[in-house]
C-alpha cells in the first residue's frame, strides 16, 4: 500500500467521491424533500459533473493545482448552499497542499483541517447543527487521529469515512439550525441531514478509491 498519495491517487479520489454521489444522487434528494426543497441530489450531481470536468481538463498534473482547479468548478454551481461550502472545502485543501507532488498521512491531515476551517469561514454551523459540518468535523478528526497513529493515507482515510458517516446519521436525532431545514424547527428533527449525508459519501469515495489500489 503506497505511504503517500501522488496526483494519480488524488484524481482516483476525486472520481470515487463524484461516482458515489453520482450513485445516490436520488437517495440526497430524498432526504432534502423530507427538511428542503428537494434539489440537494440535483445540486451534487451538477457539482459532481463539474469536478469531473475539471479532472478532464487537467490544466494541471500537481495535487494542489487539480484541487484548485476543482474547488474553483464546485464554487460556479449554482443554485443553492453546497456550491460555496464545498468549493471552499476544495480550495482550501489546495491552498494547503501547495506546490507538493505527494501527500503522506500527516500532510493529507492538514489539508483535512483546513480544507474544513475554509468551510467554517463561509458558515457559524458548529457540530449539533445538523449540517454538513457534522459530519466533516469528525471526519477531519478522525483522518489526523489515524494519521498521529502512524496509519498510512488508506487507512486513515477509511478511519475518515467511518467517522464522517457515522456523524451523518446521527444527524437524524438533531434539530437544524442552519440552512431550509431550519424552518422546520422541531420538525427536522427525523431525517438525516441530506449535505451531512453527502459528505460521508464522498468521504467513503476518497477512501474506496485508495482501498483498491493495489500499489
Ligand atoms: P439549499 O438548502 O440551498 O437547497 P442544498 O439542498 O444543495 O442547498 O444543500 C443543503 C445542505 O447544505 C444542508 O443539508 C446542509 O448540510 C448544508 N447547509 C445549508 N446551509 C448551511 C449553512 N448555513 N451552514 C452549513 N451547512 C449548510
Ligand atoms: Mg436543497
Amino acid at each position: 500500500m503506497a505511504e503517500t498519495i501522488g496526483c494519480d491517487g488524488l484524481v482516483r479520489m476525486l472520481r470515487g467521491a463524484a461516482a458515489r454521489i453520482n450513485a445516490e444522487h436520488a437517495m440526497l434528494s430524498r432526504l432534502d424533500a423530507a427538511t428542503g426543497d428537494g434539489d440537494h441530489g440535483t445540486t451534487m450531481r451538477r457539482a459532481m459533473g463539474k469536478l469531473e470536468g475539471a479532472l478532464a481538463e487537467a490544466s494541471s498534473h500537481a495535487p494542489g493545482g487539480v484541487l484548485s482547479d476543482v474547488g474553483w468548478a464546485i464554487l460556479g454551481v449554482d443554485g443553492g448552499a453546497t456550491g460555496p461550502l464545498l468549493g471552499s472545502f476544495f480550495m482550501g485543501m489546495a491552498e494547503a497542499v501547495g506546490p507538493r507532488d505527494a501527500l503522506d498521512s500527516p500532510a493529507l491531515a492538514s489539508a483535512f483541517e483546513a480544507a474544513l476551517a475554509a468551510v467554517r469561514k463561509q458558515t457559524k454551523a458548529q457540530v449539533g447543527d445538523k449540517t454538513m459540518i457534522d459530519a466533516l468535523a469528525p471526519g477531519v478528526a478522525a483522518l489526523r487521529a489515524a494519521a498521529d497513529a502512524g496509519k498510512g493515507p488508506a487507512a486513515a482515510l477509511a478511519a475518515a469515512a467511518d467517522a464522517a458517516q457515522q456523524g451523518a446519521a446521527g444527524t437524524k436525532d438533531l434539530q437544524a439550525r442552519f440552512g431550509r431545514a431550519r424552518n422546520l424547527g422541531e420538525r427536522s428533527i427525523g431525517s438525516p441531514d441530506p449535505g451531512a449525508t453527502s459528505i460521508g459519501l464522498i468521504f467513503r469515495g476518497f477512501a474506496d478509491a485508495l482501498a483498491s489500489q493495489s500499489t
